[in-house]
C-alpha cells in the first residue's frame, strides 16, 4: 500500500454544479442545501516514494471515482456517508512539467454534502480550517518500471536508484501506477496537528507531502496558492493498494 497526499478547496455552488449534484439526489437540493468542496485526489508528479500515476491512469481513475460517497470515521453505514462526488476532471497545467517531463496533471474532485444536523459539526471544521485528513482508495493492476517498461519488482531495478549509476545520462527509476481498476469512497479522519504543515504548503505542481517538522497556523494557512477559493487546510491521502502487480 502506498499513501498519496491530496488537498480540499471551498468552492462556490454554481448552477451546472447544482445540476450534476442533483442527478444524484432523491429530492431536488437548492444551493443553500448543499456545501461544496474540491479535492484533488491525486497527480502525475513523482511523489516522495518515487511512484507517480501515468495520465491514462489518472484519466481512468476520473471515471472510477465519480459517484463515490465520502464516510466519516472510516465507519461505513447508510448515514454515515456524508459527502458524495458528483464530478470529477483532469486538470493539466501546460506550463509545468513533471520530474518525468510530462505536463503536470491533477485529478481533481467535486463533491457535495447536504447540510444536515449531523453534518454541521464536520461542516464548520472544514470551513474552518480544522485539518482533517482524507483518505481514498483504489485499486491499480499494473505497476511498471521506468527505466526497462517491465513490471515493477520484476527486473530488479530500485525506485529512486540512477540507472547506470555512474552513467552521463542518469535515469532515477520510478514505478508507474497504470491501468486503475476499481476506486473506493473516501474517508474523513483527524490529522495529528504536527502534520498541518503538509496542509497548505504546495500549489500545483509540487509535491504535497507533509514534511515532519511542526509549524503554527499562522505559518502555515499563509499560503500563496493561485487558487481563488479558500484554503481549507485539509489533506487527503491517496492509498493505492495493488489488487493485482503482475508482469
Ligand atoms: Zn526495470
Amino acid at each position: 500500500m502506498t499513501k498519496k497526499a491530496a488537498r480540499l478547496y471551498a468552492q462556490e455552488v454554481t448552477e451546472a454544479d447544482l445540476r450534476a449534484i442533483n442527478k444524484y439526489a432523491l429530492v431536488p437540493l437548492k444551493a443553500e442545501d448543499v456545501f461544496t468542496f474540491k479535492l484533488v485526489l491525486c497527480d502525475n508528479e513523482v511523489d516522495r516514494d518515487y511512484e507517480r500515476f501515468s495520465e491514462k491512469a489518472l484519466d481512468g481513475l476520473r471515471k472510477l471515482f465519480l459517484g463515490k460517497t465520502g464516510i466519516k470515521d472510516h465507519r461505513w453505514s447508510a448515514d454515515n456517508q456524508v459527502a458524495r462526488i458528483y464530478a470529477t476532471e483532469v486538470v493539466k497545467d501546460e506550463k509545468t512539467a513533471t520530474k518525468a517531463g510530462e505536463t503536470y496533471a491533477q485529478l481533481v474532485a467535486y463533491c457535495y454534502m447536504v447540510k444536515t444536523a449531523g453534518n454541521a459539526d464536520l461542516i464548520a471544521e472544514i470551513k474552518g480550517g480544522i485539518k482533517k485528513e482524507v483518505s481514498v482508495g483504489c485499486s491499480m493492476r499494473r505497476c511498471t518500471c521506468s527505466i526497462c517498461g517491465k513490471g515493477y519488482g520484476m527486473c530488479g531495478h530500485q525506485k529512486g536508484q540512477n540507472y547506470p549509476k555512474d552513467g552521463a545520462d542518469k535515469k532515477t527509476c520510478t514505478a508507474i501506477l497504470d491501468d486503475p481498476v476499481d476506486a473506493y469512497e473516501f474517508s474523513f479522519v483527524a490529522v495529528p496537528a504536527q502534520r498541518k504543515a503538509g496542509a497548505s504548503k504546495n500549489s500545483a505542481g509540487a509535491p504535497q507531502d507533509a514534511p515532519e517538522t511542526p509549524a503554527s497556523d499562522e505559518a502555515t494557512t499563509n499560503t500563496t496558492d493561485a487558487e481563488k477559493t479558500a484554503e481549507l487546510a485539509a489533506r487527503a491521502r491517496l492509498a493505492v493498494i495493488f489488487a493485482k502487480t503482475n508482469n
